[in-house]
């Protein structure tokens, strides 16, 4: 089969691999039709991981069931399905109270957590930028979709994760109909927490970031767009709330925060949201930052740690809910919103390609060339 392989930093190549197949009574054998480049990736990408040379990436992930073990009793072939990017084995303690972003099971290691396909210390699971898949535990990892899986992919290969990402930062700040919202980051979990923010109910909802594109799409679907290369992004949300500052805050850029002029400082993001948000208020944080950033230039980030700005966010007596995303906790209800027509969230994609071509189509989304803000590839 081939597949989207690692080469080195900034380098990736379409090539053939051993095929994905059935390995344990458990597994899902699954034919990928679409499947998503994410920020996540890009980690990996420009090297600042230490993800194998040879491994595949890819967790954003749907297609057809072809294959199923003698213990899947659920899942049948022909089912069209999508793949919480967790994996996770749905029996362990946290598995059970669905926690599954920290699945005791599928975790590489006792203090590590979250399992993922085709990712850097999250487990051996192989990616789905291929043509075939292997799911573990399938009958717990898969979403099974309904007869316009097809013609609908664009929205439900967002299930797989950055649409249950982004409504996981409105769900940890709380984001309640009538609130209103900030959110930093307009990439493409900002623009789905923006759109979850929408869905909760709130009634203003601003979203800060310096793309001019990424910034239009914000406002295709009603937000207000803050760029802070123009304004002083603070300033612009108190002016917004009549000097009170948002209801709450979602963080979704992570430790690659940077200023506009490209200097990097992991914690812009989150000193700026301590401002923006009112006293009390609360900020879901689901950019990711790590125990460590080897590819950084910032020098505290490198050694993992923050500094952040806590004197402010306790004088303020502020809430942060942080972490990956429990995908299944939210991709049946969004699932259903999709169905039912509520909720488009293919409004950020911007290419659909050829698995072939994903070795252009990750040179211009690493650059965050002007356009390309959400590549869905086509194996
Ligand atoms: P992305 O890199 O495409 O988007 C990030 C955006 O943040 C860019 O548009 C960039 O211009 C903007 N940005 C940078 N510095 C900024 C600043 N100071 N103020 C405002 N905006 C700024 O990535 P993405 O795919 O949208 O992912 C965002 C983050 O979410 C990444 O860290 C990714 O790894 C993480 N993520 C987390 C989870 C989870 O489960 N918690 C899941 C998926 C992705
Ligand atoms: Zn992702």
């Amino acid at each position: 089969m081939r597949a989207v392989v690692y080469e080195g930093p900034r380098k990736v190549s379409v090539k053939d691999v051993p095929d994905a197949r059935i390995e344990r009574s458990t597994d899902v054998l699954v034919r990928i039709t679409t499947t998503n480049i994410c920020g996540s990736d890009l980690h990996m990408y420009e090297g600042r991981t230490d993800f194998e040379t040879g491994r595949w990436f890819g967790h954003e992930n749907m297609g057809e069931v072809i294959a199923v073990g003698d213990g899947v009793d659920k899942v049948k072939v022909g089912d069209r399905v999508v793949l919480p990017f967790n994996v996770a084995c749905g029996h362990c303690k946290n598995c059970e109270h669905g926690l599954t972003n920290y699945c005791l099971t599928a975790q590489p290691k006792a203090d590590w957590a979250g399992a993922a396909y085709g990712f850097a210390d999250m487990g051996p699971w192989a990616g789905g930028q291929a043509d075939l898949l292997r799911v573990p535990w399938g009958d717990f990892n898969c979403l099974r979709l309904g007869e316009d899986a097809d013609e609908r992919a664009a929205d439900y290969v967002m299930l797989a994760d950055i649409f249950p990402t982004g409504y996981h930062a409105t769900e940890l700040a709380g984001v309640s109909p009538g609130d209103q919202t900030v959110i930093y980051g307009a990439g493409p979990v900002g623009l789905m927490a923006a759109l979850s923010a929408t869905i909760r109910g709130a009634s203003k909802v601003m979203v800060v970031d310096r793309h001019p594109d990424r910034l239009r799409l914000a406002e295709s679907i009603g937000a207000i767009a803050i760029d802070d290369s123009k304004v002083d992004p603070v300033q612009a949300v108190l002016e917004e709330t009549m000097g009170l500052g948002a209801d709450n805050g979602c963080e979704c850029v992570g430790y690659q925060a940077h200023e506009p002029d490209g200097h990097e400082q992991p914690n812009l993001t989150m000193n700026r949201l301590v401002a923006s948000v009112r006293f009390t208020g609360r900020i879901g944080n689901v950019g990711v930052f790590v125990p460590q950033d080897p590819g950084g230039s910032d020098e505290l980030a490198k050694q993992g740690k923050l500094a952040f700005d806590y004197g402010m966010f306790w004088f303020k007596g502020q809430h942060i809910g942080s972490g990956q995303a429990p995908v299944k906790k939210y991709n049946r209800q969004l699932r259903d919103l999709i169905a039912a027509g509520k909720a488009e969230p293919s409004f950020i994609v911007s290419h659909q390609l050829p698995l072939e071509q994903a070795v252009e189509a990750y040179q211009h989304f690493d650059a965050r060339d002007d356009g390309w803000t959400k590549v869905v590839l086509k194996p």
